[in-house]
């Protein structure tokens, strides 16, 4: 016959099971207080985590060609690029450009290049696109260049610390820009005003170069500085368009942007 439990046993049972059953309940609760405001606000952490993920895809290049920006992520790219992070990562991307400048061995016949292109690299067209959406309009070239011949466009902190800085190690600085060849003055003039001075050259699309994608255009320009002889070690632009095709610099840097694609 067994014998019943000695009673200092059945005490420590019970104590334990009134303390799991006091975790327990305790975990339900704290569940379903958490979720209630979970289930609230679960659509926008869904969107914002979705627009993260596309905003990477987009600046990878992995999105391809795009003509708008998702309308979900109309917040979340004017978060980005009203807030820190953006000028962070311009920071950030002129620190390596800058670092890889320096391992250049400058042969000071003048023909060592950088390569910078303008709008959303040099300039920030912020102000335009802040009043068109963000990108979520499809482009209007008409109104962009209304814009663009105000000449207002202030320059971004850290590619004017990577353009003087390069100048300063003795780099030849070419502007290379999909900007029309009419605005070549208030081109000019606005860099000038933004702080920019001294580069050897200023690219612009000329009547022959209408039509052409901005991959080919680019490109073929950069053929034409290399059959002069210019060695052409690093290029800047905030489209893939500046940075791939043929004729590529030897390190190519790409900056931000969630606004628009350039194909
Ligand atoms: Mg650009």
């Amino acid at each position: 016959m067994a014998s019943p439990p000695p009673r200092g046993l059945s005490i420590t049972f019970f104590v334990l099971s009134l303390f799991t059953f006091l975790i327990n309940s305790a975990n339900s609760l704290r569940t379903s207080v958490i979720k209630l405001p979970e289930s609230d606000g679960s659509r926008s952490a869904a969107a914002d985590t979705y627009c993260e993920s596309w905003r990477l895809a987009a600046e990878t290049n992995n999105a391809g060609t795009w003509d708008v920006i998702p309308s979900m992520c109309i917040d979340s790219v004017s978060e980005y690029v009203n807030g820190d992070q953006y000028g962070s990562d311009y920071g950030v991307i002129a620190d390596y450009a800058l670092a890889f400048a320096k391992t250049v061995q400058i042969s000071g016949d003048g023909n060592d290049v950088w390569i910078f292109d303008i709008d959303e690299t040099l300039l920030t067209n912020i102000d335009y696109y802040r009043a068109h959406g963000y990108g979520s309009e499809p482009f209007e070239s008409s109104s962009f260049n209304e814009w663009a011949v105000q000449g207002t466009a202030p320059a971004f902190d850290a590619s004017l610390r990577l353009y003087n800085a390069l100048k300063k190690l003795g780099f030849t600085i070419i502007l290379l820009t999909g900007r029309d060849e009419d605005q070549r003055s208030v081109t000019e003039t606005n860099l000038r005003d933004a702080g920019y001075s001294g580069w050897e050259r200023l690219l612009l699309r000329g009547p022959g170069d209408q039509g052409k994608s901005a991959t080919n255009y680019k490109s073929e320009q950069r053929s034409k500085l290399i059959e002069k002889g210019f060695r052409i070690h690093g290029n800047t632009g905030d489209q893939w368009s500046d940075l791939l095709g043929f004729a590529v610099a030897d390190r190519s840097f790409k900056v931000p942007n969630p606004m628009y694609y350039i194909p």
